[in-house]
């Protein structure tokens, strides 16, 4: 099958690579060259300008937000986008705009379904991705096949809009988790006590999470702090989760905390910190450090 792909960020870069083993993939990216390396080490078909991709029965986008996936579903509507294509948005983005896009294609006679991820990075590279699909009964079975390409887990959950309602709560999770370890490890740490031995504890017990489990050991004490995951995408994640529980008048002061907490935490690292430097903002706000924090 020729399928066209949007996006070759963090995750889009791996999932086409995975992609192309079993499809035709022709790749596009805002920053072109990315898309030429892409070509070279992984046999897809560059694409030039986005118009060259409307003729594929197929679109994959994955780029920050759905306000971009707006534009770009604009760009190809208008390049000629075929009547019967199927649009898959794995970007995480939020219902409502995907509701708009939707509709907007269907009246080119084009099918959309959203198809956010979770898995990571290492997610993406391995080709083990959980992918949460909302769209019509027929159009998930279409999308199924393709996303087994980069996914062991592809689940319906509901109507458009539902696979990025599911995202943006299951990131708002783990947002509240990651702080709430943080701040728990570091009054652990004031008191003198030994880290490792206390995860090796919680992680055994009945607090563990992925957090304190798999994403902040090897930050806070093994002191390795990559860039997988910007801050500004997970704090995008729990605003869309703040506002769908606002939109239906439901009382969640976590979820709002959350949310201003990782807006502060923003401010204070700038756009092109990783999520789980928000760490550091939680043992900066108390004047401490973790023992993997370089000491500049
Ligand atoms: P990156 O920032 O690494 O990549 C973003 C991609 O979008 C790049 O290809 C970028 O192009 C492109 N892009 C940015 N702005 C525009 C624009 N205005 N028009 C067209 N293309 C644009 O992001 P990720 O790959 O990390 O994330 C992509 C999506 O996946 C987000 O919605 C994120 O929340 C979600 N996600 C991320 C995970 C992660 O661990 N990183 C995990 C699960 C979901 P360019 O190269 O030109 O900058």
């Amino acid at each position: 099958m020729n399928i066209a792909f949007l996006g070759l960020g963090a995750m889009g870069y791996p999932m086409a690579a995975n992609l192309s083993r079993n499809h035709e993939v022709i790749v596009w990216n805002r920053t072109a060259e990315v898309a030429r390396r892409h070509a070279s080490e992984h046999g897809t078909r560059f694409a030039e300008s986005l118009e060259q991709c409307a003729g594929a029965p197929v679109v994959i986008s994955i780029v920050p937000t759905s306000s971009e996936v707006a534009e770009l579903a604009q760009i190809l509507s208008g390049a000629g986008l075929q009547s019967g294509a199927l649009w898959i948005d794995m970007t995480s983005g939020d219902p409502h705009t995907s509701r708009t896009i939707a509709s907007d294609l269907q009246a080119k006679g084009v099918s959309f379904v959203d198809a956010p991820v979770t898995g990571g990075t290492p997610g993406a590279e391995a080709g083990t991705l959980t992918i949460m699909i909302g769209g019509a009964e027929e159009d998930f079975e279409r999308a199924r096949e393709i996303c087994a390409s980069m996914g062991t887990r592809i689940v319906h959950v509901g109507a458009i809009g539902a696979g990025h309602a599911v995202k943006a709560v299951n990131n708002a999770m783990l947002a509240a988790n990651m702080w709430v370890a943080a701040e728990g490890l570091l009054s652990l740490q004031t008191l003198g006590l030994d880290l490792e031995k206390a995860l090796e504890v919680i992680n055994s017990g009945s607090g563990r999470s992925n957090a304190s489990e798999n994403l902040l050991p090897s930050r806070i004490i093994g002191g390795a702090w990559p860039l997988t995951f910007k801050l500004a995408l997970l704090d995008k994640d729990v605003r869309i989760a703040a506002s769908l529980a606002h939109s239906q008048h439901l009382a969640t002061p976590m979820i709002g905390l959350t949310s201003t907490l990782f807006t502060a935490a923003l401010k204070d690292l700038g756009m092109g910190a990783d999520y789980m430097e928000v760490a550091k903002f939680v043992s900066s706000l108390n004047r401490a450090r973790w023992p993997g924090e370089k000491s500049s």
